[in-house]
């Protein structure tokens, strides 16, 4: 692991992003933002998830002015994500959002530039530049012909180029494409020249199962090279699930904790007790637990007991037997059928 890289600091509402801070969990809400009852709803449930900081897409001004009530309502900080139509950015901003995503280079004319920083500096709000491999001007598609990692950097380059003409720097900037090196790349790239904190995110990664393995791997290289201050898991999936791989990776990393740890051995021949079904119970029950806690479920004495004793607690299988452990002591030999309450019944205690 790398040490982190040095940025810049800013805060979304009283979330600080860069400069050292943990790197936080981001979601977007899936729901239709003029829904604000179930608008809210989602963001709440996403608070309770571990989510930071929440996005949400403003396509009109019916959207825009939903923003209000929704922002009011919820626990976390709110980023308006607009695109082009700098009077939807100025409605949310005065709706009370506390960070916008916008690219400044696809506003058009200068002089509403300037009103929306103007608007931004007056109430301390900061800007996402998301550039987008889909999304490439037309100038830089000629050039570059393909998005390539240049082509992203030069992008985020020239929008940057113009809040800083307007003395504006409260800028994050992402660089996603849903092709994992490109991103990696660009990330890199970028940051050898910039200090602004990075929004990472493997763009449109997928369903579930895939979307999981790109952004971890995506992301995972980018963090282990000290880059990346905020992040959002992009996948088609509950965006709950963005949220847990997110932290999963951020764990995995051993750069936040939330939630339990759980060791689980795959199992092979030696196994006699059903640890698929143990471990995949102990994780969907403890789903929406907060508190850290490393919980082990192993199969059998040869790498068992010495798993489960290093973790808070668990569980070493025998034959249709198992030993419980609390933090490295053997507490009860139980019945298979008896473990996993009495594995349940101690992480409750804790
Ligand atoms: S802990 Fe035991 S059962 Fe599990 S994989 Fe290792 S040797 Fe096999």
């Amino acid at each position: 692991m790398k040490k982190r890289r040095k940025t810049r600091r800013l805060y979304v509402g009283q979330v600080p992003v860069g400069g050292g801070s943990p790197v936080t969990v981001q979601s977007m809400t899936k729901t239709d933002t003029r829904n604000v009852a179930a608008t809210v709803q989602q963001v709440k449930s996403l608070a309770d998830a571990g989510c930071e900081i929440i996005r949400i897409a403003v396509p009109d001004m019916d959207a825009a002015v939903a923003l209000g009530p929704i922002c009011s309502a919820s626990p976390i900080p709110v980023i308006a994500d607009i695109h082009f139509d700098w009077r939807l950015a100025l409605e949310a901003i005065r709706q009370g959002i506390a960070g916008l995503r916008i690219n400044p280079g696809n506003i058009g004319a200068r002089w509403k530039v300037a009103e929306l920083v103007t608007s931004c500096q007056e109430r301390d709000i900061p800007l996402r530049i998301g550039v987008n491999a889909g999304s490439l001007s037309k100038k830089l598609t000629q050039k570059y012909k393909h998005p390539t990692p240049e082509a992203l950097v030069e992008s985020a380059a020239e929008h940057i180029d113009i809040l800083e003409k307007l003395d504006f720097r409260a800028i994050k900037v992402s660089l996603k494409a849903s092709n994992v090196p490109t991103t990696v790349e660009a990330y890199r790239l970028f940051s050898k020249s910039f200090t602004y904190p990075l929004h990472i995110g493997i763009s449109e990664a997928g369903p579930a199962f895939t979307g999981t393995i790109k952004s971890s791997v995506g992301l995972g290289i980018i963090l282990a090279e000290g880059i990346g201050d905020t992040m959002r898991v992009s996948l088609s999936a509950d965006p709950h699930e963005e949220v847990r791989v997110a932290y999963e990776i951020l764990k995995s990393l051993g750069m936040r904790t939330r939630g339990p740890n759980i060791i689980s051995c795959p199992t092979c021949g030696r196994c006699q007790i059903d640890i698929r079904g143990l471990a995949t119970e102990v994780e969907e029950r403890l789903k929406h637990v907060n508190k850290s806690l490393t919980i082990a479920v192993m199969g059998c004495v040869v790498n068992g007991p010495g798993e489960a004793r290093e973790a808070d607690i668990g569980i070493a299988g025998g034959a249709g037997t198992g030993l419980l452990f609390r933090k490295g002591k053997i507490v009860r030999r139980l019945d298979e059928k008896d473990l996993l309450d009495a594995l349940m019944e101690e992480i409750e205690k804790k």
